[in-house]
């Protein structure tokens, strides 16, 4: 991904996308310590910028990362990233990392590094999206907020999830349902997760694990539909009554479920009326989706 043509924000100038590069005794690299975010634009406008933004500095600020850039200076690199590479329509990927300024579990005098990347990525599930996808079980669960940064987008908290997207795609699934540390209902490896039960909307509430912002969003919509929204600890078996299924997040977008190892589920009337309803809203400027979201 490191060879071919575009231009990649770092630490405050626009660099050539080959010569975006890092020393080999980076701190983020070794300990973990780096914070991202995925966000997407469209038609010219990354859909609740600020909110993201917002969220890159509050995972550093966790991780005890000191920023060295306010949220406008963020949102000013994240919009001239996006024109330097002639994009209207991307994947926004801000990366922050502990540097090279020292290499130990110390870390107190490193220096807080800022990359932002962005490419063209229709969908995170590709041509299974509009079917619906398939989720298998993974094995590992997300840990308790006592035992991680959990409210964090921090790279450290993926490996999990990629051994289970692994494990999933190699028992032919697209993605994987994660439990969290209690062995209820957590979320994909990338989106969070709804459920529809009896004409209502289920969801996980996040104390171990991301509120999506995708989440976030869809919730408000469903509530503006005057479908009521619940948010509570769902336990796997109750799986089964589900309805309907789908997940949320930037990358995924609203994207339905058909099957959860060995439940099937179709699409239906709920599922498909947030999708529309999300895919107009993240065309309108940003004003028109502050003044809807409240
Ligand atoms: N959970 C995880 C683990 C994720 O990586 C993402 C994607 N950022 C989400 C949930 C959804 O978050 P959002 O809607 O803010 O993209």
């Amino acid at each position: 991904f490191d060879d071919r043509d575009g231009w990649i924000w770092m630490d405050g100038q626009m660099l050539p996308w080959r010569e975006a590069k890092l020393h080999v005794l980076t701190h983020g690299l070794h300990y973990a310590s780096s914070v991202f975010e995925g966000e997407r634009a469209y038609g010219g406008n990354i859909f609740r910028l600020r909110a993201h933004t917002e969220r890159l500095i509050a995972s550093a600020t966790i991780l005890g990362m000191a920023m060295p850039w306010n949220a406008e200076e963020i949102d000013a690199a994240c919009l001239a990233v996006m024109a330097a590479n002639g994009l209207t329509d991307a994947y926004l990927r801000p990366l922050a990392w502990r540097g090279t300024e020292m290499l130990a579990v110390s870390a107190q005098n490193t220096r807080t590094h800022l990359a932002i990347a962005c490419w063209a990525w229709p969908n995170l599930f590709g041509e299974a999206r509009m079917k619906g996808i398939r989720l298998g079980h993974a094995e590992w669960r997300r840990p308790s907020p006592q035992s991680a940064p959990t409210a964090a987008k921090a790279g450290s908290l993926y490996t999990i999830g990629t051994l289970s997207k692994h494990k999933a795609e190699a028992e032919g699934f697209d993605d994987a349902l994660m439990l969290d540390h209690r062995g209820a209902v957590a979320e994909a490896t990338g989106a969070n997760i709804f459920f529809v039960m009896d004409g209502a909307l289920h969801t996980p509430e996040p104390d171990g694990f991301l509120n999506g912002i995708t989440r976030q969003t869809v919730m408000a919509l469903a509530r503006q539909q005057q479908i009521p929204v619940v948010e509570r600890l769902i336990a796997p078996e109750e799986i089964a009554r589900a309805s309907e299924v789908f997940v949320t997040g930037t990358a995924a977008e609203v994207t339905p479920v058909r099957a959860i190892g060995d439940l099937s589920f179709t699409p239906g009337r709920i599922t498909t009326a947030l999708m529309d309803d999300y895919s107009s809203l993240v065309m309108q400027d940003p004003a028109t989706v502050a003044q809807r979201l409240g």
